[in-house]
């Protein structure tokens, strides 16, 4: 539950997602515009934290760079999928646990290999 202090607004037990330990214990303090101070995350977690914003400073999907619609990546995506020899399903931080379903989905049904940032 958040309270507020000072004009920020502090929440306690947040659950940190970024590197899959899933610590459950961070303090956030958020001036209405982004959160401004972490309790008990690390370095990472930290930077996670304070470096999103609700701003959607960023294209919906970028095809080489250049900024595209959701649409033309989905479409120029199943095509690199289509052609790959042995297609890699990567990645998977900051998602759901509804798109990791789906991503693992989608590895079954194109024959590839599934692996998580936590390999490295
Ligand atoms: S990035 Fe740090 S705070 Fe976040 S879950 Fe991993 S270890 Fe915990």
């Amino acid at each position: 539950m958040p309270s507020a202090s000072a004009g920020l607004t502090i929440v306690k037990n947040a659950t940190c997602t970024f590197c899959g330990c899933v610590c459950d214990d961070i303090e956030l303090h958020a001036d209405g515009e982004k959160i401004v101070e972490t309790k008990a995350a690390c370095s990472l977690g930290q930077a996670w934290f304070k470096n999103h914003t609700a701003a959607h400073d960023y294209p919906d999907a970028l095809i080489d760079g250049q900024p595209a619609t959701v649409d033309e990546a989905i479409e120029v995506a199943a095509d690199y999928l289509h052609r790959a020899d042995m297609p890699l399903v990567y990645g998977l931080s900051n998602i759901t646990c509804e798109a990791q379903r789906e991503s693992v989905h989608l590895a079954e049904l194109i024959g590839g290999v599934i692996d998580s940032h936590t390999s490295l």
